[in-house]
């Protein structure tokens, strides 16, 4: 017997309709990308949304089309999250910090027919658009006046088209299932794999990251978003917002300390959420400057995710007042998966020391999310804090497959998605990963956990970040070989890092050598780029 309930379909643009009939006035304020603070709320950004799905209409933009961006988060890439998803066409967030040949890939392959860009990106679309095959239209996101020379036959200025249009439109009701929007992999092997997900996917996956137990999000924030808005869409954060009406605050090009620093102590930003590159360049910024102080600001949680944060930087914030949500997750999951936010109860009286191990871990699952850990045969392993396996997941907001991909074998006979980590769960729930599995070190077939060898590097006072490696060995094919940056003006030296590993860590996971470098790589969303370093220091031999 079916229940007698209405089958309303779960759309993205009921988001943005809540956000404009209950939170008309809650605002959104931009650091543009043409410099100055633009100010909006959510009756006019849904008003706007409307214009753009009425002007991508008249350009024949129908169901399914793809509408591809490269823009940094700013209200009018805002207005494109609803603008376009809502009107049936799929957005595609495109990553500018990949390299070109990388963008040209993606846009060829997700076929999209509009290309919307940001000034800052004029000279890159300019030198791709003779490669890019299907865009048929490029809009870039400014005003009349700030509109960029370009030699483009079908250029088309975004205010222009968006305030030729009226704001009522009725959004169209369709399957739930529906795409909506498309995101791509870094692809840090191989070429980028694009997610594709739907209304239902995404709506699901908001509800759950509004949530206490998921992102936590309410009407009473102030959201910084610095997690770039092509990054696993924001990790869903505009689309909670709107559906909670919280105020944002968007950043736009610039994520250097002092921009945010400004940004959260003009707004008073309650809640932020980014990478950890990002959060240590902040604290760094803040040390830089006498009379800066961290817990004089209005900032009460931040959320960190899509790297491990050092356990440094978790006390650094909590020291100041200010709580740490960490967040797991991959663009393929939408991208929440585990959340570490506040503790169980059972947890609250513990030490000092031990309330930090457990915030350090990746955090518990939550609902919607089920997962387990398996050998290379498959066979799952407890959840007893010990036993290591490949992390595996699946739910509605967890990728089946990748667009345009043959998807007949990318999940396991019960449906779980292999994530490409390696893992320990607890019995608590607690998931803490001990690397990715093309990371991983093995040492006289024994494994040895890079992050945590990194993870204790960086804990060191004299150290801003580190990355461990994997190097040939004649007796045990693999040795950790640590990479460290030193904070500026230190003088640690290797046999000093080596004591301070040496209290910390198992005598056989001691790197065989220390080298000091000025920088280190990292990928399109701000992650450690050890295929880069693996070249670097290809046949390196130990001290
Ligand atoms: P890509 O896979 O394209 O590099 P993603 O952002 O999807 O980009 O990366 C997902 C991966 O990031 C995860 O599989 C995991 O290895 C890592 N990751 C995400 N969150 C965390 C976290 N809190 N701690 C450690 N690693 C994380």
């Amino acid at each position: 017997m079916l229940g007698i309930m209405q089958e309303h379909p779960l759309m993205i643009s009921s988001l943005i309709e809540h956000a404009a009939r209950f939170h008309p006035d809650s605002e959104i304020v931009t650091r543009t990308v043409e410099g100055p603070i633009h100010r909006t709320n959510y009756l006019e950004l849904r008003n706007r949304s409307k214009q753009v799905a009425n002007a991508l209409e008249k350009l024949g933009i129908e169901q399914g089309d793809r509408v591809g961006t490269l823009a940094w988060n700013t209200y009018r890439h805002m207005e494109l999250y609803f603008g376009v998803s809502g009107s049936g066409a799929v957005l595609h967030t495109i990553n500018p910090r990949l390299f070109e040949e990388q963008i040209e890939y993606i846009i060829n392959h997700a076929e999209d027919r509009v290309l919307m860009f940001d000034i800052a990106f004029t000279d890159l679309v300019q030198k791709l658009a003779p490669k890019l095959k299907s865009v048929e239209f490029y809009i870039a996101m400014t005003d009349k006046d700030s509109m960029p020379d370009m030699d483009l036959p079908n250029l088309y200025c975004y205010e222009e088209l968006v305030q030729a249009e009226k704001p009522d439109y009725q959004w169209p009701l369709f399957d739930e299932r529906t795409a909506s929007s498309l995101c791509y992999t870094s692809g840090t092997t191989g070429n980028p794999k694009g997610v594709l997900y739907s209304h239902r996917s995404t709506v699901l996956h908001t509800i759950m990251a509004a949530t206490p137990d998921g992102a936590n999000i309410s009407a009473s924030e102030c959201l910084l978003l610095i997690v770039p808005m092509f990054h696993a869409n924001a990790w869903g954060i505009p689309y909670a917002a709107a559906m909670t009406g919280a105020k944002v605050v968007l950043p736009g090009p610039r994520l250097d300390g002092e921009n945010l620093y400004d940004l959260m102590a003009t707004e008073g930003v309650t809640f932020s959420q980014g990478v950890p590159t990002v959060w240590l360049m902040f604290l760094q910024y803040i040390d830089s400057k006498p009379g800066l102080d961290l817990s004089k600001l209005p900032l009460r949680k931040v959320s960190i995710g899509g790297a491990a944060p050092p356990r440094s930087m978790i006390e650094r914030f909590e020291d100041n007042g200010i709580d740490v949500m960490q967040g797991w997750g991959m663009t393929e999951t939408s991208p929440l998966g585990f959340v570490n936010g506040d503790l169980l109860p059972k947890h609250k009286n513990l030490s000092k020391d031990e309330r930090f191990a457990i915030k350090s871990k990746q955090g518990r699952g939550i609902w919607g999310v089920e997962s387990k850990i398996t050998d290379d045969e498959g066979n799952e392993q407890p959840w007893d804090g010990e036993s290591v396996g490949n992390l595996m997941i699946r739910g509605p907001w967890i990728a089946a497959g990748y667009f345009k991909k043959d998807n007949s074998d990318q999940l396991d006979a019960d449906g779980y998605f292999p994530t490409g980590d390696i893992a320990t769960i607890d019995s608590n729930g607690y998931l803490q990963l001990v690397d990715r599995s093309k990371d991983v070190i093995k040492s006289g077939g024994e494994w040895i956990s890079t992050m945590e060898l990194e993870n204790q590097a960086v804990s060191h006072p004299d150290v801003a970040e580190a990355a461990v490696i994997g190097i040939h060995h004649p007796t045990w094919q693999e040795r950790p070989l640590l990479i460290v940056v030193a904070k500026e003006g230190a003088t640690v030296t290797s046999d000093d890092l080596m004591q301070f590993l040496g209290e910390r860590v198992a005598k056989w996971w001691l790197p065989d050598d220390i080298a000091f470098v000025d920088e280190l790589p990292h990928t399109a969303t701000g992650k450690l780029l050890k295929t880069k370093l693996r070249e670097q220091f290809k046949g390196y031999v130990a001290a």
